[in-house]
């Protein structure tokens, strides 16, 4: 029997995330620090636990079938790789800064100067694009220190709270490229496995569905049901059942994260009380 192989981080931003989504599907696997693969219990998966860097490359050239990498790493690497799922975590900008005292007015001021990053391939199609003409200098690691030491005018990198940009006297003057964790697939799945993938989304929507809501329980007097109706959405419509005191009914409801505190406090102005509200562990279709 078929069995689909996942690869993830290793060590770093996307470890915990990647394998906490897994967990999160119901498929159980015990994952060593030194172990390099793993089997799941209770689903046809095995993990490969990778540097992220080489996620794409080993997507692409069919190792492992489907992988979970931050678009940047996607975009720098360049294969066709299908994007299976926008999973939404790590996110993250790759920008170019400059040192705090650079007087930038705009792109052009990078005419002639050097930039240190690891990202070479997007920053190149980037400076094209917008034809300004600049040495790129590639490193591996530590890009943000290379125009303290004399190294280089200007850096390409990552940047989530831009704390480090501030510690290294850096400003953020250009984004390139909105990045968070994507889950990958190669475009050569057999049947098997693309039914194993199948499965797998299934249970990976349900859950990312289920993140960006809250089910709220409460009481309304009778007078108000009308209007709080009108504000509460449900999955079709709310829930409503009269409680033993007479002239209340309690409500119940889905809402969605990004509607929640607004919805709260309508809620609040129309009479409701104890306003209840708790995660949701699915949603299935
Ligand atoms: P590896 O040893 O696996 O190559 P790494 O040092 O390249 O690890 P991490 O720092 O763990 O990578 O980051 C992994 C990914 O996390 C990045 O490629 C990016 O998609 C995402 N990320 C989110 N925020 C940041 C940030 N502030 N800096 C760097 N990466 C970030
Ligand atoms: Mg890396």
């Amino acid at each position: 029997m078929s069995v689909l192989r996942l690869a993830v981080q290793k060590k770093g931003r996307l470890c915990e995330a990647s394998l906490d989504l897994i967990k999160a599907c119901g498929i159980d696997f015990n994952a060593r620090a030194q172990q390099l693969t793993a089997p799941a219990y209770n689903f046809p998966l095995e993990f490969f636990f990778l540097r992220d860097d080489d996620i794409p490359g080993y997507v692409h050239d069919g190792v492992a079938d489907i992988g979970i990498v931050g678009r940047n790493e996607v975009e720098e690497k360049g294969y066709p790789l299908r994007i299976v799922e926008n999973l939404g975590f790590a996110p993250c900008r790759l920008s170019i800064a400059v040192p705090a005292t650079f007087d930038y007015r705009g792109l052009k001021d990078l005419e002639g100067k050097t930039i240190a990053t690891s990202y070479p391939r997007i920053l190149k199609d980037y400076l094209e694009e917008h034809a300004v003409e600049a040495d790129i200098h590639e490193i591996s690691g530590s890009v943000e220190i290379a125009p303290a030491i004399g190294l280089t005018d200007a850096i390409c990198d990552l940047v989530s709270s831009g704390s480090t940009l501030l510690h290294n006297n850096l400003k953020e003057v250009e984004t390139i490229l909105h990045s968070t964790a994507l889950l990958t697939a190669g475009e050569n799945l057999t049947e098997e496995k693309h039914a194993i993938l199948d499965k797998l989304l299934v249970r990976i929507r349900a859950v990312q569905r289920a993140k960006k809501h809250k089910y709220i329980l409460l009481n309304a007097p009778d007078s108000k049901l009308a209007d709080i109706v009108r504000i509460l959405p449900g999955m079709k419509s709310p829930t409503i059942m009269p409680l033993a005191e007479k002239g209340w009914s309690s409500l119940h409801s889905v809402v969605h994260e990004d509607d929640f505190w607004n919805i709260v406090e309508q809620l609040d102005q129309l009479g409701a009380q104890g306003i209840l509200v708790t995660p949701i562990e699915k949603i299935m279709y």
